[in-house]
């Protein structure tokens, strides 16, 4: 998907024009996928423009970076700043937010502790990532044939840059073979995420998402979800998902922050269909949040 220009990319305390944001070919990130990120939205709000759960994803880029020792120099309240700062310098109602943490340049070589950590913040605007037509009909997955990341190999609950070669392999994959998006089985043949969301499945009324231990990631939209299942009643249970709960699914979707909420139609060619009652009861109430709307969830949405 291409990336739409704005002015501005925060980095290391500073905001650098967007075509200066540069760094040195021998970064260490570069070369062994030594940084962390986060992946957030920000909503236009009857209030002005929110940063959806901006401190509990700032919160996850911290511990992505304490699983390799990566200690920046910013607390989570500079980081919450810094990106509230530059939605606003952007002039920006709605934007995708990309927080990096990376080994930087000077040093070489596996041992990285003495490698740099640098900073960066970078937005620009970003629609549907699966779609529009994804979100109100559904889409197509298949299981890859690439296994998830076990914790004992990358932990995924770091959420690594160099752990996304394992979802680019899934990806590719299906997107050769003809579908929308990717299920990834872990070792064990359980069910664990997509290539970049998480999953649900709706089956006699009761939702079930495959445990973070499993190697599905602790994603922020799916626990919005949770909750907002929860209080429109629906019983949520985090138990082992294996592929044939899949097809027979009443319901199942996607979540994640790029994706947000989105049907699944059919996986490995067994049809599920059109979205169904209790995807489309969460996904309005999901909706509505992210924008302010929702009396309920104000919270979540933190204003620039
Ligand atoms: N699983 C994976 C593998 C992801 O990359 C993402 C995107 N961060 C998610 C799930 C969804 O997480 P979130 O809702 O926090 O974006």
């Amino acid at each position: 998907m291409p990336i739409t220009e704005v002015k501005k990319i925060w980095m290391n305390g500073k905001m650098v024009d967007w075509h200066d944001a540069k760094i040195h070919v021998l970064t260490h990130a570069l070369h062994y996928g030594s940084a962390v990120f986060e992946g957030i939205r920000a909503y236009k709000t009857p209030e002005g423009p929110a940063v959806f759960r901006l401190s509990d994803h700032i919160k996850r880029l911290r511990n992505s970076a304490k699983v390799y020792f990566m200690d920046y120099g910013f607390t989570d309240e500079d980081l919450i700043q810094a990106t509230k700062d530059l939605v606003k310098v952007n002039e920006l109602d709605s934007c995708y937010i990309r927080p990096l943490v990376y080994r930087g340049y000077g040093e070489m070589g596996l041992n990285p502790l003495s490698a740099d950590v640098d900073v960066l913040i970078a937005c620009w605007p970003w629609g549907a990532y699966l779609g529009e037509e994804g979100i109100k009909h559904g889409i197509t997955a298949k299981v890859s044939s690439f296994r998830r990341i076990d914790s004992n190999v990358m932990p995924p609950a770091s959420k690594a840059s160099g752990n996304y070669l394992n979802s680019i392999l899934a990806k590719v994959e299906i997107i050769k073979a003809g579908y929308n998006e990717a299920v990834l089985l872990n070792t064990q043949g359980l069910v664990t995420d997509g290539s970049g969301e998480n999953l649900f499945v709706v089956k006699d009324g009761v939702l079930y998402t495959p445990p973070t231990s499993d190697g599905a990631l602790e994603g922020i939209t799916r626990d919005s979800l949770i909750t907002v299942a929860n209080d429109l009643g629906y019983t949520v249970v985090e138990d082992h998902i294996v592929r044939s709960d899949l097809y027979l699914a009443d319901e199942a979707f996607y979540s994640g922050t790029a994706a947000e909420v989105v049907p699944i139609r059919e996986v490995d060619d067994r049809v599920i269909g059109e979205p169904g009652p209790v995807t489309k009861a969460i996904q309005e109430v999901f909706f509505k949040a992210i924008k302010g709307e929702h009396p309920d969830y104000k919270d979540w949405c933190e204003l620039v």
